[in-house]
């Protein structure tokens, strides 16, 4: 397999070329075409087998096939982790992947100049990389409204519980719109996390690596 036959667009499977990306990852293959097919999914998954790029590279297909700009203040992808270095992380690969395509990929994290990320999402924001809480204080400031998500990806889903940032991803869902898609990722499935899923995913696909 290769990502054109995956469902991936040309302009981006030569940018994945470009990056030494020829051949997918196990859970690349399986992610890919669920989720250009709008699956909900469930992902079992550790760092280093290519999920940020499994859940990434869908999302930026989607996107570009739908070039409504987003409004000031709003955006259509909310991806939400629990550390600043994987935040950072996942808006740098992201960002590798959109060179040249007309979408803007911003993060927000604590421990950051607020004041900055608030003049980051004023121009709107097509991919929003965030933790938690900063999200949080971002939307009480009124600097980024999350009725336009019409993704949500929840990544390292049973760190972000370890960190204690339920009653937040609770907080958020409430202002993300019912009709959206949603993917969850964590290398393992305790009880808390099946039942976070079962709130927050509808039929979702599960996939294993
Ligand atoms: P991740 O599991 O998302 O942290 O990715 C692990 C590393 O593998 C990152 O440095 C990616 O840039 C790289 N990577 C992901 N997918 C591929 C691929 N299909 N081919 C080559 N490298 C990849």
């Amino acid at each position: 397999t290769n990502f054109h036959s995956l469902g991936l667009s040309k302009q981006l499977v030569s940018t994945l070329s470009a990056l030494g990306y020829e051949t997918p990852t196990p859970i690349q293959a399986q992610a890919i075409p669920l989720l250009l097919e709008s699956r909900d999914m469930i992902g079992l998954a550790q760092t280093g087998t290519g999920k940020t790029a499994a859940f990434g590279l869908p999302l930026i297909e989607m996107l570009l096939k739908d070039p409504k700009r987003p409004d000031n203040r709003t955006t259509r992808t909310l991806i939400l982790a629990p550390t600043r270095e994987l935040v950072n992380q996942i808006a740098t690969n992201l960002k590798s992947y959109v060179r040249g395509m007309p979408l803007k990929i911003n993060s927000v994290v604590g421990g950051a100049s607020i004041n900055k990320q608030q003049l980051q999402l004023e121009k709107g924001t097509d991919i929003l990389v965030a933790t938690p809480g900063r999200l949080l204080d971002l939307v009480a400031r009124k600097a980024i409204g999350l009725t336009t998500v019409r993704y949500l990806v929840l990544d390292e889903a049973d760190q972000m519980l370890d960190l204690g940032f339920v009653h937040d991803l609770r907080k958020i869902a409430k202002m993300v719109p019912a009709r959206r898609q949603t993917l969850l990722f964590s290398a393992t499935m305790p009880k808390a996390i099946a039942d976070l899923a079962g709130d927050y995913l509808k039929d979702p696909v599960k996939i294993e690596v």
